[in-house]
């Protein structure tokens, strides 16, 4: 065997998965597609304050931190919550990369760039990733591989498996000359016209400068990002005057896979992590963090595996959903309820938040982007208690029970 681990893309999942392997003790090996890591980029960077506490980040990569989120509706709502810490960080994607590989080269990964898998098959006590570089064919062999090639891995097709995945499409220009509301509020706007199964969004970068972009579900309309973005620039009644004579500095475009994190995220000889696993949260699309956090459980099962034991890769599977498994089931959870509301009910929705103290302070007090699903109990209860005597409340809130009942059936 050339390597005991071969990581495909590095991308956080891949690279993080090569430093811990490194740091294990196991020989590894990067492969990534483009010549330099972190380009083309295709994200937003907003990054968790969980990321920041559990993994040693590289300095230098941080361009906001954001506190508060704005929502709108589709007819007008709007909302305001704040934390009272900082939530989340925003970071040059590119710089990230390239920063984060740096750290898994230092604990001992090899890194071949400019080189595409293109597949990958069972040998005697291992794996084969055959591909190409710089136009020659290469076979590099491994004990096992992690596969984390992001939203579109063609790995598992090679082995013969097919994976159920839905995505949506996002594009983004980074602009200069935006008004922010607020330097440390992200500005999410929701609405059918707009953003059709997603949302639109204004991330503040300080000063004038801001990220404008949006997804949108191909299930529901067959335009595409780009028709949807320019018409929020230039027609949405709130975002064109907010948006007006902005200079886009640079463009960027990407699908998500949302909806799709079902078993396996594994096969013989190897490993899927992040995007490629489907380890999205389908609310919001954020993904970094947990692609990290799943590659540093990759990088464990994978050094028990290299020791014989065959029962990690299912561990694997066990121990991410164990982490962060209830997030991608309750993110794509409210994400096919809010598929099934209207334009009027998100607005009736965003507007009750607007008016109900006490369901904001829910949000604020236990809202986090990482683990949403901690705003259940508080906000279930608060509902609860104050939906009998508010009826739109009441009727939001039996939409999403039947929605609920909808998607568990
Ligand atoms: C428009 C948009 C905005 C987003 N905004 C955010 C955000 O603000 N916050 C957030 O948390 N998430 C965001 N995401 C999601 C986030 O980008 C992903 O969840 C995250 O990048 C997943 O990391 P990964 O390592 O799994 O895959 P990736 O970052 O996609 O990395 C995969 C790597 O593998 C390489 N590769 C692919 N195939 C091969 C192959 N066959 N051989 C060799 N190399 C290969 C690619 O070149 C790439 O470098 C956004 C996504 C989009 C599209």
């Amino acid at each position: 065997m050339d390597y005991d681990v071969i990581v495909v893309g590095a991308g956080p999942g891949g690279v993080t998965a090569a430093r811990a392997a490194s740091l294990r003790g196991l020989r590894t090996l990067i492969l990534e597609e483009h010549q330099e890591i972190g380009r083309p980029t295709h994200c937003t960077g907003k990054l968790t304050h969980h990321a920041f506490e559990e993994f040693a980040l590289p300095p230098g990569i941080v361009v906001n931190a954001v506190s508060a989120a704005i929502l709108y509706g589709p007819k007008g709502g709007k909302a305001f919550l704040r934390r009272r810490a900082v939530d989340s960080y925003i970071v040059d994607r590119d710089r990230f990369d390239q920063k984060l590989a740096e750290t898994a080269l230092e604990a001992g990964a090899d890194l071949m760039t400019g080189a595409r898998a293109l597949g990958v098959r069972l040998v005697n006590d291992g794996m084969e990733v055959s591909g190409e570089r710089n136009g020659r064919p290469f076979a590099i062999r491994g004990r096992i591989v992690v596969d984390a090639e992001g939203a579109s891995p063609n790995l598992p097709l090679s082995l013969g498996y097919r994976l159920e995945r839905r995505w949506v499409l996002g594009l983004q220009y980074q602009v200069e000359g935006a008004t922010v509301e607020s330097e440390d509020a992200p500005e999410l706007y929701f609405g059918k016209d707009f953003a059709p199964g997603f949302f639109a969004w204004i991330m503040p970068l300080g000063g004038q400068r801001a990220r404008v972009g949006l997804c949108v579900d191909p299930t529901y309309t067959a335009h595409k990002p780009v028709y949807y973005l320019e018409r929020f620039i230039h027609e949405h009644p709130i975002a064109r005057k907010k948006l007006k004579g902005i200079r886009v500095e640079h463009k960027l475009a990407g699908r998500i896979p949302i909806l799709g994190a079902r078993r396996p995220s594994f096969f013989p000889g190897m490993l899927l992590v992040g995007d490629a696993a489907a380890q999205v949260k389908a609310t919001s699309g954020g993904g970094i963090y947990f692609a990290m956090v799943a590659g540093e459980l990759a990088a464990s099962a994978a050094a028990r595996y290299v020791k014989g034991d065959r029962g990690a890769l299912r561990d694997y599977e066990r121990s991410w959903r164990r982490r962060f498994g209830r997030e991608i089931w309750f993110t794509s959870l409210v994400r096919s309820i809010l598929n099934q509301l209207s334009d009027e009910e998100i607005d009736a929705a965003i507007d009750l938040l607007s008016r109900e103290e006490g369901l904001r302070e829910a949000l604020e007090v236990f809202g986090d982007t990482a683990y949403q699903s901690r705003v259940l109990v508080p906000v279930l209860l608060h509902s609860l208690r104050i939906g009998l005597r508010d009826r739109s409340l009441a009727w939001i809130l039996s939409r999403f029970l039947l929605g609920f009942v909808r998607v568990w059936l």
